[in-house]
């Protein structure tokens, strides 16, 4: 025993991840029922029926647009449509639970033996997922606990992952390219700010290059990204304390405090026996064909994993620029619009995530809120690179173009924005500066590139940067020829 103590303190441990992320599927109607699923900021129990309530005698109806969005979840993840599925009763009791049980698919489940990632990202294994509906919520105030039922059967589905996580760092990109794909296809809006994506997670320790795994905790309902790591953070260390002070880890559910950054034991971890699990009587089980299941995959878009590794091999965009293009349909959509009107893949993604961004940022808009049009900020760029105008004044006008989303063509002209083109003018100005600097001009000839430099920034300063740089520096290598 002793020996085993000693030995621990100086062991290594790696950690084994699994993530299972419940996502609201975005549905106008409940799992079962008729009721409203858009249920954000209403009033508690507003939205509810006989059904979601768990009345007796009331027959649920299964909501087919929830399926179809599942299957495309499920698609997108790789997964295997089965043939035939079914919903399973899971019996438990709790307060915002009317039903006393919660519908859900226990041993035959709509997809399984999924995968994401490609050879940027690891792959991390899907086990499956599969559609429920939801409970109700909880608000514990003082002495007394008040109960919502609006959430109580909402569609969810529920993405579980092969515990092939080592890292917070690889927990934490997946789950972020989980909700990527979800939005992508359209199956989840996986707002976390209001409750439509959390996560469990079960972590264990075992020694590095030990092949068996650990006795695992389980902590659910983390409800943001932030949480999510910073549980897992705190479940590595304490269990890594706990091993290598010669103890054993107690396999429970715990709960996240996210105010004192803990995780708090709640019940030691129930099997699946004693949720009684049993075929769902109402509901018939579930027939997918494959005609069926073809249908949906053509609705399916270019994941976004895919897209950003076009954006890199077809328009040589660097690869952070085309991760960031790619995170949302909205602004890669918008990214492809402006490309077709300026022609120019870079300077586009460039004048997108860093000027677009950071007006958008400001203001305080999403993509989806631009004023400005992609084909407007297209002429934009491409106005840049045909020399008419300088990237200086195009930031000058940005935010003016973005409040009346303008033509930038139209503005330039009302406001009489000239830009000094191969005209004589131009050359005059870079004759002049010539003659004024003989050390600039004695030190380019010796060889000195630099020296070009100083002279095309007085170009530009005499010109107060209405030259195109490029005009500027072919005029001045052609004088000192
Ligand atoms: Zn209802």
């Amino acid at each position: 025993m002793t020996r085993t103590r000693t030995n621990r303190r100086f062991m290594e441990f790696e950690p084994v991840i699994g993530l299972e992320i419940h996502a609201r599927i975005a549905t106008k109607t409940k799992m079962f029922c008729r009721c409203d699923n858009v249920i954000f900021d209403a009033k508690p129990n507003t939205h509810v029926c006989e059904i979601c309530m768990g009345f007796p005698g009331m027959l649920p109806l299964t909501n087919e647009d929830a399926v179809k969005k599942g299957i495309k979840a499920a698609l997108a993840l790789g997964c295997e449509i089965k043939e035939f599925s079914r919903f399973d009763r899971k019996s438990y009791f709790y307060p915002d639970l009317p039903k006393g049980f919660q519908i859900s698919q226990y041993d035959r489940p709509i997809s399984e033996n999924g995968k994401i990632g490609n050879g940027d990202t690891k792959v991390i294994r899907v086990k499956r997922l599969h559609l429920e509906d939801d409970a109700g919520k909880l608000t514990h105030a003082g002495n007394s606990t008040l109960v919502d039922f609006n959430r109580a059967g909402t569609p969810l589905m529920e993405i579980v992952s092969e515990a092939d996580m080592s890292s917070v760092e690889e927990a934490s990109q997946y789950a972020r390219q989980i909700q990527r794909i979800v939005r992508y296809v359209g199956a989840s809006d996986a707002d976390m700010e209001k409750g439509m994506m959390r996560f469990d997670i079960n972590v264990s320790l075992r020694p590095k290059g030990e092949r068996k795994f650990g006795i695992r905790s389980e902590c659910k309902n983390l409800n943001s990204f932030r949480s999510l790591e910073r549980a897992l953070e705190y479940e590595i260390a304490r269990q890594t304390e706990v091993l290598k002070s010669g103890g054993t880890v107690i396999q429970e559910t715990l709960g996240w405090d996210d105010e004192k950054g803990v995780t708090i034991s709640q019940r030691s971890k129930e099997e699946a026996a004693d949720y009684r699990y049993f075929p769902e009587p109402d509901i018939p089980p579930l027939v997918i064909t494959k005609a069926m299941v073809e249908e949906l995959r053509k609705e399916i878009p270019e994941l976004p994993e895919a897209k950003a590794a076009r954006y890199q091999s077809q328009l040589g965009l660097p690869v952070n620029d085309a991760r960031q293009l790619a995170e949302s349909q909205e602004l890669a959509g918008y990214f492809e619009k402006a490309l077709d009107v300026s022609g120019s893949a870079k300077k586009t993604a460039n004048w997108i995530l860093v000027e677009l961004v950071a007006l958008l940022n400001m203001k305080g808009h999403a993509i989806s809120d631009c004023k400005l049009s992609p084909q407007n900020l297209g002429r934009l760029v491409r106005l840049i690179e045909e020399g008419a105008i300088t990237g200086k004044i195009a930031k000058e006008i940005f935010a003016e173009l973005y409040e009346g989303n303008l033509d930038p063509e139209k503005l330039i002209e009302k406001k009489g924005i000239k830009v000094m083109g191969d005209s004589g003018e131009l050359e005059k100005v870079c004759k002049e500066v010539v003659g004024r600097n003989p050390q600039s001009v004695a030190d380019f000839k010796a060889g000195k590139e630099k020296a070009l430099g100083a002279l095309v920034g007085q170009v530009m300063a005499a010109t107060k940067s209405s030259a195109n740089p490029k005009m500027v520096n072919e005029i001045l290598r052609k004088l000192l020829a």
